[in-house]
């Protein structure tokens, strides 16, 4: 048996099995959380964690946490793992900006996390709604961190790119999603090798922006080629590497193969940070977004702690 064989027991469960004792989470219920929902409704702001249906939304919101999704609610693309709605989005909220930055001060956040549903309809594909709401959080809340987690900008990636590296976000997130393999039924409207080209863009533009990507697991993706992506994403100078459980949101969508255990994912961990990226977070409920204020303080930390040592060595 070589490596590219379904991992055996204990890596994984079939999924004929209930959603393991390790997916599930507790419901919704603080008053902490009720708050957060009524802030984002009052501000007429999107989340990524109510749309796509985010597992962690108890624990997120009741911390304040909330993932801004900017550009509306309605995606021109139709991934086979993704919940938010697909069709012909309406017109760019010219306020938006303004509230998300009202929104990040009346949260008192520290670090902010903005995504975007595809917006292949606009001639910029909405990179100038990312530059102007990190350009009015630099304004309104110049102490918040800000991390993007954008689309792959599809045949207007450079002028995007040199866009928003010019606005100067703190870490630069676009998801590679899942192995190559599995591009043409998991996410038939993008390309592999474009995704980490954008990454490698971003840093080749500005080498202190932190970049980050993630993948999920339990599509069917074979321990090496998984082992693969890494690589690829270390070409690429990506920073920080995240790696969660792929859920169904609905049955529509694509199933899921195999649920992937706890010990499997920090094998995965360990791996990924012996091939060298500055921070990883691999666990079945790991999401873009998931304690990532933590994270960009401990991937800042790593980041300083790496040079003070080059710097030693003379
Ligand atoms: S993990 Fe991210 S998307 Fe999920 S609830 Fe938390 S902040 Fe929202």
């Amino acid at each position: 048996m070589n490596d590219l064989s379904t991992p055996p027991s204990p890596d994984s469960v079939p999924v004929t099995q209930r959603k393991p004792d390790w997916i599930r989470v507790k419901a919704p219920v603080s008053r902490e959380y009720g708050a957060t929902r009524d802030l984002m409704r009052g501000l007429g702001l999107n989340t990524v964690c109510e749309e796509a249906a985010c597992p962690n939304i108890g624990e997120c919101w009741t911390k304040k946490h909330a993932t801004v999704m900017i550009l509306g609610d309605v995606c021109t693309r139709a991934c086979a793992f993704c919940n938010v709605k697909t069709g012909m989005p309406r017109k760019v909220d010219l306020n938006e900006p303004a509230h998300v930055a009202e929104a990040a001060a009346k949260l008192g956040l520290e670090h902010i996390v903005i995504t975007s549903v595809d917006r292949d309809d606009l001639p910029d594909g909405g990179a100038s709604q990312f530059v102007k709401v990190i350009n009015e959080l630099r304004r309104t809340t110049p102490h918040t961190t800000i991390e993007i987690l954008t689309p792959d900008f599809r045949n207007k990636m450079r002028p995007a790119i040199e866009a928003i590296v010019a606005a100067g976000p703190d870490v630069y997130n676009h998801n590679l999603e899942t192995v190559p393999r599995n591009y043409p039924t998991i996410r038939p409207g993008a390309r592999y090798y474009s995704s980490l080209r954008l990454l490698e863009e971003v840093k080749a533009h500005n080498p202190l922006i932190f970049t980050k990507s993630g993948i999920m697991l339990g599509l069917g993706e074979q321990r090496l080629e998984v082992h693969q992506v890494m690589d690829d994403m270390r070409s690429a100078q990506i920073d920080f590497l995240t790696m969660g459980q792929y859920l169904r949101p609905t049955p529509k969508h694509a199933e899921v193969k195999e649920f992937v255990t706890p010990a499997a994912f920090n094998a995965y961990g360990a791996i990924a940070r012996a091939k060298g990226f500055l921070q990883v977070a691999a666990s079945p409920l790991t999401r873009s977004s998931y304690h990532a204020g933590k994270d960009f303080a401990e991937m800042r930390a790593a980041r300083e702690a790496k040079l003070a040592k080059a710097a030693a060595k003379g």
